[in-house]
């Protein structure tokens, strides 16, 4: 068994210390348990992943090589070229930790697929959440109206805290010293996430038992103390291919007979079978790399980078990044992802961000999040999603308690303390009227700019508040 560590990898980007900590040591954990199950692993340092096998094949001259569908166009490249240049077979067989296959996507949905349709396709053939007749169990498909309840009012969504790792663990401690050296975006020093598949399961476990009533309520709120609020953070073993995606969706929809309620059963399994394979398959639907809808070409805001910031709903978020490699989803979306979308963030930068500041990165989940979901970027053709997730300080102030006590005023659009979503939300409108104008969804939105009758000075003010974000003002 070969395994590359490969310094590009590593040091291509100045990734959160965290994101190190746990694919290096989930690297080094599989290899240690396959060596004690008899396994002969090749656990190989590298300038590159692709000199790691030239330089193993080199050594050990295997009669053929085995590799798992790449989970990247660059990796499906990559093992291409390597099979030219080996003078052995290259078999590539299934892609780990997937329900669907590339491809599958237009195939269940339609050339013009969109999720609900989708997740229905998958949740049937793999029989989850069915009644007897093959209807979905409590009547309906999606419980996603339930799903969307702003936080309590209290600084805690108070319920049991997620499974975590012993903070002392040697293995992180090690690969911490050994990558000390590398650009990195702030300090690490808490893995959240599982990094073996025992630890994976206790996560799942935990989850499962303790946390995923509230799950479906909360799924959208945020509360600036919470950090994990009642999340699931599996999404690091399951893109690690450390959980199989059917045995977690399997445990969630399996909870709703231990009495979990069913708006949060299927708000999870959604998740896991419903956008996660959506977004996989929208990966391997269309090229990525120069959408750019909105001809966007601004650089990722300062704040992203580590420079103070007073937006507090931006500092919370930031927290996590710098702390963890984690936010959660809707931090990433409505928080992080809406200033990229409203700054006029360029969507390729925002792409390489987000890959640098999360444990659960990779080439698949964030082009299409970032680029499609978040920055509404995927052009030409039909999109990912029919709308952009575009909000002004209104949303944030609804769905979570970061407005309270922030130097800025959500209501506010101009002057010393309007809120910079709130003002950029109203020029990204005017800025964009022309094609929002042909999107019925935009309709409502559209009618309020136009009862705003101090549009330009809310205009100059945005224009200043993207001068400040760009130098770490704001
Ligand atoms: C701009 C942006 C960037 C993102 N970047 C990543 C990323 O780098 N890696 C990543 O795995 N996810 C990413 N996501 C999706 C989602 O935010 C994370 O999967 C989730 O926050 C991980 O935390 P969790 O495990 O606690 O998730 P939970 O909220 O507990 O959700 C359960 C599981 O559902 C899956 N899931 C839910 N939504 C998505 C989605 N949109 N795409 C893929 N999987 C989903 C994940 O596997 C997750 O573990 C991104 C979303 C956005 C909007
Ligand atoms: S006022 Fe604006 S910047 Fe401050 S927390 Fe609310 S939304 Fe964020």
């Amino acid at each position: 068994m070969l395994m590359v560590e490969s310094a590009h990898a590593l040091g291509r980007l100045p990734f959160t210390p965290e994101r190190r900590v746990l694919v290096l040591g989930a690297m080094r954990r599989t290899a240690a348990a396959l060596e004690r199950a008899g396994w002969s692993v090749d656990l190989r340092p590298a300038p590159t992943l692709a000199a790691g096998v030239l330089a193993h094949a080199g050594d050990h001259r295997p009669a053929r090589i085995v590799v798992a569908h790449p989970a990247s166009r660059s990796g499906l490249a990559l093992v291409g070229r390597l099979a030219r240049a080996l003078p052995v077979p290259v078999e590539v067989r299934e892609p780990v930790g997937f329900l669907t296959r590339p491809g599958d996507l237009t195939a269940l949905a339609g050339p013009r697929p969109r999720m609900d349709r989708f997740y229905r396709e998958v949740r049937s053939a793999l029989g989850l959440l069915l009644d007897a007749g093959g209807g979905p169990v409590g009547g309906r498909w999606s419980f996603d109206a339930e799903n969307r309840r702003p936080p309590p009012r209290r600084p805690l969504l108070d319920v049991p805290a997620p499974w975590l790792p012993d903070p002392a663990d040697p293995l992180d401690a090690a690969i911490r010293r050994e990558t000390a050296a590398l650009p990195a975006l702030g300090p690490g020093g808490e893995r959240v996430m599982a990094a073996t598949p025992v630890e994976a399961r206790a996560a799942l476990e935990r989850f499962l038992t303790h946390r995923l009533a509230a799950f479906g309520p909360f799924e959208d709120a945020m509360l600036t103390e919470d950090w994990a609020m009642s999340h699931s953070l599996l999404s690091g073993p399951l893109n690690l291919g450390l959980l199989p995606p059917r045995a977690v969706a399997e445990a969630g929809a399996a909870a709703l007979a231990s009495g979990a309620p069913v708006a949060s059963v299927e708000g999870f399994v959604r998740q896991v079978v419903g956008w996660r394979e959506y977004v996989w398959g929208w990966y391997w639907h269309r090229p990525w790399r120069r959408a750019n809808r909105l001809e966007a070409d601004g650089p990722v805001p300062a704040a992203l980078w580590g420079a103070p910031t007073r937006m507090r709903c931006v500092g919370a978020a930031m927290d996590g990044v710098r702390r963890r490699g984690y936010a959660h989803h809707i931090q990433r979306l409505m928080v992080l992802g809406n200033l990229m979308l409203l700054a006029g963030t360029a969507p390729w930068a925002a792409t390489r961000w987000f890959w640098a500041a999360f444990v659960d990165a990779s080439a698949w989940v964030m082009a299409p999040n970032v680029v499609g979901m978040a920055l509404w970027a995927d052009a030409p053709g039909p999109g990912m999603t029919t709308k952009p997730y575009a909000a002004s300080g209104a949303y944030i102030r609804r769905m979570s308690d970061h407005c309270t006590g922030c130097a800025y005023d959500p209501r506010q659009a101009t002057g010393p303390r309007a809120c910079p979503f709130t003002s950029l939300y109203w020029d990204f409108l005017a800025r964009h009227r022309t094609l929002l104008g042909a999107n019925p969804r935009m309709a409502l939105a559209l009618r309020n700019l136009d009862r705003r009758d101090d549009l330009a000075a809310v205009r100059a003010q945005a224009a200043a508040t993207r001068d400040a974000l760009a130098a770490g003002g704001a």
